[in-house]
């Protein structure tokens, strides 16, 4: 048991298969859903296209698969592969630590005893307690009273943070989606999110572009086009065909800057309101989101 932190901090902090630099060629193992990662994005630094899931880690200097957030206390990067080694770590330093404070109280128990006859909260009681605790810390020193101090105030922190991640899991996210899922949410609240069928969407673009070809485009046509291809529906942009995930939506979401739907296409796009309204895609329900982790996807 005392063993274990120390082997998932060396696990975590030795991990580099996540790592997208420009020289590897890694699959993408996630679609595009569309609302948080668009195909049309790609790392400046790295100069790669960007995985959905992924994010550039300006601290580790590399793009990062599936990033759930850089940890100083490992000093690298948790995602892809190292971060069921990180759970590892919150879990195991837990039960160590309250294992560790369970045994101080164990050994300085009998020494924490107060005579009898008086009630609870009355000034004889306290006191005598008092004194217990300090003669029990005198007994105990700093390897057994110190320790049992130590291990107590500080078992709710890895714990508190695995209960975290744990509703992470659940919910189908990692700390950086997070993030992203609450800024859409806030934007959401002041009614600048739109939603629509990308189905829908890439045909009118294709329409539009057709019209340009045939020469009859106007100002509005470009406009159209360039949405498209900001968006990422553009034949050849869509999915990476080699990706294989059970989950799909045909849902495509954009924030703009008035509050209101994109210009000319008014009747494509319909205001959301929250994020109950769309789909996250990475969210396999509650089990098989945790058997992923496990297996380090
Ligand atoms: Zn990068
Ligand atoms: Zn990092």
């Amino acid at each position: 048991m005392i063993a274990l932190p120390y082997i998932f901090t060396y696990l975590c902090a030795s991990h580099t298969s996540h790592y997208l630099g420009p020289q590897t060629k890694h699959p993408h193992q996630y679609p595009y859903d569309h609302i948080l990662y668009r195909p049309v994005q790609s790392c400046r630094t790295c100069n790669i296209p960007k995985p959905a899931r992924s994010k550039h880690c300006s601290l580790c200097n590399t793009c990062i698969a599936k990033l759930d957030h850089h940890c100083p206390w490992v000093n690298n990067c948790l995602g892809q592969g190292n971060y069921r080694w990180f759970l590892g770590l919150l879990l195991s330093l837990s039960v160590l630590e309250f294992y560790g404070a369970y045994l101080s109280w164990f050994i300085l128990n009998p020494y924490l005893q107060t005579p009898p006859g008086h009630p609870f909260f009355s000034a004889e009681n306290l006191s005598n307690l008092g004194d217990a605790i300090v003669h029990a810390v005198n007994v105990g020193g700093l390897s057994i009273a110190g320790v049992g101090m130590l291990a107590s105030s500080t078992a709710f922190l890895p714990l508190g943070l695995f209960a975290y991640h744990c509703y992470l899991i659940w919910a189908g996210m990692t700390t950086n989606e997070s993030q992203k899922w609450a800024d859409w949410r806030d934007d959401m609240a002041d009614g600048l999110v739109f939603v629509s069928s990308r189905r829908a969407i890439r045909s009118h673009t294709m329409e539009q572009q057709e019209a340009q070809a045939r020469g009859q485009g106007n100002a509005a046509a470009t406009a159209h086009v360039k949405l498209g291809i900001e968006l990422g529906l553009m034949a050849g942009a869509e999915d990476d065909p080699d990706v294989i995930w059970p989950v799909d939506s045909d849902q495509i979401v954009v924030r703009t800057n008035d509050g209101k739907p994109p210009k000319g296409q008014e009747s494509l796009w319909r205001r959301i309101w929250g994020l109950e309204e769309v789909e996250n895609i990475y969210d396999l329900g509650g089990w098989d989101n945790f058997v992923d982790v496990a297996m380090g996807k």
